[in-house]
């Protein structure tokens, strides 16, 4: 679903989006992990694939099989087992639809999942069983979304999330800027990705130029989980986009071993603000089948939360939010009737 050119035509970031790692097997070789690690990757791999650009790769330390990112990328026996409570669709998506590839769940936002491509694969990512192929809203250049958009003035806002929106092409992207333009009631267009940090050469010129001919003011809310994350080329690839007028969000997911930890937390807050990002939302995780080993309870999550904004500022203390299907909102946690855990 990655839109491969002719590679002498490729940009940088596409010949890193194809030289990523898509086998379990080379992956534990890659970082010298214990060969024990490949049979259950392997099987786990067959429902989810392995996918980690060279550049996220680097940032993984060798021979650790507890490294924070190696542990979004890594397929796990645990996955397989039987999880009750977790399902396919936890947050109600499928339900949401109004368009293919439109959703519309909130107040004067819809999402467009524009493509099912991801420059990563996170193993708790509730999307690892969506039905893409009904539902990308670049597929059709745009034309039954901004349809759906141009036809409801209550809309002020363009999420645009998918899978990746950023792994589109750059003529993919500045057709869509170029269609919002023709609708005056979008007033801004928002990016969910994870792009600018696990392929921080995407923030090149041909992104800062369609992201110039935008009318609307641009949010991108990145996905980083860990301070880790965030290397020098992820710092620059901010600068330029903070340069191109972009507001700079982060969301994270609270995730056992990864970031349920405080002193991680608020390392997170302090070196994305470093880097030009805001915190915005720590989700707890969606009960999706196959990512159980990475649940945090409410109560410990909440109490995570309470040692972080003793610490920080206000302005680098996340949102504990969930998703919760039918809600008119995200659900702060705790609330009532928020905190539900997935067991
Ligand atoms: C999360 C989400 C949004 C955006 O919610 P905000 O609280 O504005 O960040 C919009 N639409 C859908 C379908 C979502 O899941
Ligand atoms: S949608 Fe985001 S969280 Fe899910 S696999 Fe893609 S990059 Fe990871």
């Amino acid at each position: 679903m990655i839109h491969r050119t002719d590679p002498a035509r490729q940009a940088p970031w596409q010949a890193e989006l194809a030289a990523a790692i898509r086998d379990p097997e080379a992956l534990i070789r890659a970082l010298g992990l214990p060969e024990g690690l490949c049979a259950a990757a392997r099987i786990a791999h067959g429902r989810f694939p392995v996918r980690v650009p060279p550049a996220y790769l680097a940032r993984i330390r060798p021979g650790d099989p507890r490294d924070p990112l190696l542990r979004q990328v890594l397929p796990l026996d645990c996955e397989q087992a039987d999880q009750p409570g977790f399902s396919k669709d936890p947050v109600g998506d499928l339900a949401a639809q109004v368009a293919p590839g439109v959703l519309r769940k909130y107040e004067g936002r819809v999402l467009l999942t524009a493509t099912g491509a991801c420059a990563v694969h996170c193993r708790y990512c509730f999307r690892r069983h969506f039905p893409y192929a009904q539902s990308q809203a670049a597929r059709d250049r745009w034309q039954a979304a901004s349809a759906h958009i141009a036809a409801d003035r209550s809309i002020r806002e363009v999420i645009l999330s998918g899978g990746d929106p950023l792994t589109l092409s750059d003529d993919r992207l500045a057709d869509l800027m170029h269609t919002l333009r023709g609708i005056p009631h979008i007033e801004r267009v928002r990016f969910h990705t994870r792009v600018p940090v696990v392929i921080p050469s995407r923030v090149d010129e041909g992104l800062l130029g369609w992201l110039d001919q935008a009318r609307a003011a641009v949010v991108m809310v990145l996905h980083i989980n860990h301070p880790q994350e965030i290397d020098e080329a992820v710092i620059s690839a901010c600068a330029r986009l903070k340069v191109a007028g972009v507001t700079l969000l982060n969301q994270a997911v609270l995730l056992a071993g990864v970031n349920d930890d405080a002193d991680v937390l608020a390392a997170l807050s302090e070196r994305a603000f470093a880097a030009g990002v805001l915190p915005y939302y720590l989700h707890m995780l969606d009960c999706v089948e196959g990512a159980r080993h990475f649940a945090v309870d409410a109560a410990r999550a909440a109490g995570l939360l309470e040692v972080v904004r003793a610490r920080l500022p206000g302005y680098l203390v996340p949102r504990l939010v969930r998703e919760q299907a039918g809600a008119p909102a995200k659900v702060p946690v705790p609330a009532v009737g928020a905190a539900i855990d997935c067991r």
